[in-house]
């Protein structure tokens, strides 16, 4: 905790993730609420990331506030015949700043892996987007005592053939699949736990500055009645929040967390 004060190394990040929620218009509506109700929120960023069809119009309504605009997925290649996706370039075109890589959905439902996530890092850094690379055990995992090495394979393989100098805006959501969308929350012990594990396995790999630098976000279930012990822990430096995003009051709560 003194460290994150002390430092300011670490600013902290809250991340609304809109999943396949919210038509252009009211995902307008909502940005904009947001960005009244967060106006006087400071030392932290704030992002959403409104489905595809949203992001230029978002754009605009939160042009000037200071909120960021993140995408939920990106393709790897800049430009090419792959139907129905889109490129980090056409992302930054509009004014996205993150995107999220990798989320636990993508990967269970759309068969997404670590190379291909490895992929769609590179592509993004290299278009200047900064990545959120989701990682996280299932319950199953978890239970065999799995953790440690799901995320030893998920996060190294997601960064490999990554040069250090390429990974400083990178930001690293611990998602475990259990507690997306089911209420069940990690107890802050047990995600503290997971974040020093993986700033240790940043550490171990890329060096002790990385490891001190690099955000690493808690996500599953975040609420407004649990953001603020989740923030007292001393390695989570934010959080990547999907339901309780969905409603600007809510999220506002969130992102308005007093924690230090
Ligand atoms: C997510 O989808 O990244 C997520 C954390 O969802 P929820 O907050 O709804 O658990």
């Amino acid at each position: 905790m003194e460290e994150k004060k002390e430092t300011g190394r670490r600013r902290p990040l809250i991340a609304g993730n809109w999943k396949m929620f919210k038509t252009s218009a009211e995902a307008v509506e909502t940005a904009s609420a947001l960005a009244k109700m967060t106006a006087s929120a400071t030392g932290r960023d704030i992002l959403i990331a409104p489905p595809f069809t949203a992001l230029q119009a978002v754009s605009a309504a939160i042009a000037g506030t200071g909120i960021d605009l993140c995408a939920q997925n990106v393709h790897w290649e800049n430009q090419g015949a792959w139907t129905g996706e889109v490129s980090a370039p056409m992302l930054t075109s509009v004014g996205c700043k993150y995107v999220i890589i990798g989320h636990s959905e993508r990967r269970q439902y759309f068969g997404e892996t670590d190379d291909g996530v490895n992929q769609k890092i590179r592509s993004a850094i290299h278009a200047g987007l900064m990545p959120i690379l989701c990682v996280g055990e299932t319950e199953d995992q978890r239970k065999s005592n799995k953790t440690f090495s799901i995320l030893d394979k998920q996060t190294l393989k997601g960064l490999e053939k990554l040069a250090l100098g390429s990974l400083e805006n990178l930001v690293i959501a611990y998602e475990p699949v259990w507690a997306i969308g089911t209420g069940k929350t990690a107890t802050t012990e047990q995600a503290q736990d997971v974040h020093g594990y993986i700033r240790g396995l940043i550490e171990k790999n890329f060096g002790k500055a990385l490891a001190k630098s690099m955000r690493i976000l808690y996500g599953g279930s975040v609420k407004p009645s649990n953001i603020n012990r989740l923030m007292e822990m001393p390695d989570i430096d934010g959080a990547l929040v999907g339901g309780a995003s969905l409603d600007a009051g809510t999220f506002s709560e969130i992102a308005c967390y007093t924690a230090h």
